[in-house]
């Protein structure tokens, strides 16, 4: 903790606020503060745009190989720190260390992916219709971005969005959540030391989210908005982007069916069901949210995924042998609380957890509910927490029909060995992701994001330097 730098990352240099204001970053183990870190005001966030705005040009003409290069070598300076990061990472968002270790080595290969895509930017051209006119075309960086991410993966939803900006050749200003700054402030320290000129990335942190993004999204100079977080923020931000036409990419929330149908492998279905539910104690746009199971199998599966639910050990993050962290404040454990209890209330069974501990810390334990009204407010909110509501069904279309019936459409768990139905149904589904026998999707070589309003753009694989980049179409008549 001691060399974390807790300061505004501007031009290359750390400072304090303007205005000298700081806030605190709490452990949501204990509910105590780790530490403050710079509270940035409009004035920084001027400063900030005035660096990254100042950089782009000579930024955009720095060579592909040397923008791959530095990313490349900042991959490999976090591969060392692992450790170091991951205990970060625990102490201000909570999450088992083994888990925050997996999302380092996870952020680690945004920055090895783009370091390959950006010497992979392709043009284009060729001989238009008539014959006599020629087309050439290139790619250009879209220019300074502003890049907003949540607090569940601090350091892998800063990386998805910094390792294609820089593959462009975009200079960018990061606005991180407020409860996990420290990941992002290390980050750019990492990206300093691997050789990123000043002002490519500026990094401000601020308790004050509206008063620093609203006049850089309105003011014209940042080209671009990249934001991962919730749809009700997104919304905001888009009506915001509209007058300066500002493009955005949004990654937004999600409300994710997990299928179990007649024929799955129930041991794939429940060692599936433990990843989408309990991956980040249930806090991921791409948790399952809604578990549909055949009412052949529900009682059995519920059995099987309430045993494995019930053996997890919860603890502080940084405890030896935790399995769930702390959710990341009382705020966010008071929704699950009432979330539980609404359901609860509509009749549903509580197969393991749905007690709230005593003591310090935001815990909440692994929780499964049986026999779910889908009249319950959980069916169309956010979870967030590690809680798995279990409904029945009976047939596939009426499954498909429940399952695409919410605005959200991120992602789609299905679990069937039959291989006609697992394609009929992925298809039909209104998601912009499917994992087929599988808890898991996110992978930096994949383009992840969803439909409706769960969001506009991908992240990650082959397109996700596309949101990064524009086409210059240069005309050439030959005569
Ligand atoms: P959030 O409340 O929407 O906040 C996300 C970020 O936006 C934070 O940095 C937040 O800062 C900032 N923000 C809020 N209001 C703002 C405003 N008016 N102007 C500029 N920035 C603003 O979401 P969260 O609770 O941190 O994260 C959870 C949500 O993220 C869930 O809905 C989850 O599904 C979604 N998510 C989506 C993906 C995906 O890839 N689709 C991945 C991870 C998470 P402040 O907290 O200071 O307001």
């Amino acid at each position: 903790m001691t060399d974390t730098p807790t300061q505004l990352f501007i031009g290359g240099a750390w400072v304090d606020a303007a205005d000298g204001a700081t806030m605190p970053v709490d452990d949501p183990a204990t509910g105590e503060i780790l530490c403050h870190v710079a509270d940035a005001g409009p004035k920084d966030a001027r400063l900030a745009e005035d660096a990254a705005v100042q950089a782009q040009q000579e930024w955009a003409r720095t060579a592909p190989r040397a923008r791959s290069e530095i990313l490349r070598r900042a991959y490999e300076i976090i591969l060392d720190r692992v450790d170091e990061l991951a205990h970060l990472m625990t102490s201000e968002m909570g999450k088992p260390l083994a888990e925050a270790r997996g999302e380092v080595a996870y952020a680690a290969e945004f920055f090895r992916w783009f370091s390959e895509e950006a010497v992979r930017i392709d043009g284009g051209g060729g001989i238009l219709p008539d014959g006599r006119n020629r087309m050439l075309l290139s790619r250009r960086p879209v220019g300074p971005c502003l890049l907003i991410t949540p607090w569940n993966f601090p350091l892998a939803m800063g990386t998805r969005k910094i390792g294609p900006a820089i593959a462009a050749g975009c200079t960018m200003i990061l606005k991180p959540a407020p409860q996990t700054p420290l990941s992002s402030l290390a980050l750019a320290a990492i990206l300093k030391e691997a050789g990123l000129p000043d002002g490519v990335l500026n990094v401000v942190t601020t308790s004050r989210a509206g008063e620093v993004c609203e006049p850089l999204l309105r003011g014209g100079r940042i080209r671009k908005l990249s934001f991962t977080g919730s749809t009700q923020v997104g919304r905001i931000l888009l009506a915001q982007s509209a007058d300066a036409v500002v493009r955005t990419s949004m990654e937004l929330g999600g409300n994710a069916p997990f299928i179990v149908f007649d024929d799955a492998d129930l041991d794939v279905a429940v060692d599936g069901a433990m990843l989408a539910k309990m991956r980040n104690m249930g806090e991921a746009c791409t948790a399952a949210n809604r578990f549909f199971a055949h009412s052949s199998v529900a009682d059995e599966f519920g059995r099987r995924l309430a045993e494995r639910m019930g053996a997890l050990v919860v603890g502080p993050g940084t405890r030896d042998g935790v399995d769930v962290g702390p959710l990341i404040d009382r705020t966010g454990r008071a929704k699950v609380e009432e979330l539980v209890a609404d359901a609860v209330e509509r009749g549903a069974e509580v197969l393991v957890g749905g007690r709230t501990p005593e003591g310090p810390g935001s815990f909440y334990p692994p929780t499964v509910l049986a026999g779910v009204d889908p009249e319950s407010r959980l069916m169309d909110t956010e979870i967030f927490g590690p809680v798995a509501p279990i409904l029945t069904f009976d047939d596939e279309d009426e499954v498909v029909r429940r399952a695409n019936d919410t605005p959200w459409g991120l992602v789609g768990y299905v679990f069937t060995e039959g291989l006609e139905r697992a394609l009929r149904v992925s298809e039909r589904l209104e998601v912009g992701m499917v994992g087929l026998n599988t808890g898991l999707v996110s992978n930096p070589a994949a383009p992840f994001g969803g439909v409706k309003q769960s969001g506009l753009g991908r992240e990650g694989g082959r397109v996700g330097i596309e949101e990064f980049l524009e086409y210059q179409y240069l005309a050439v008549p030959v005569r």
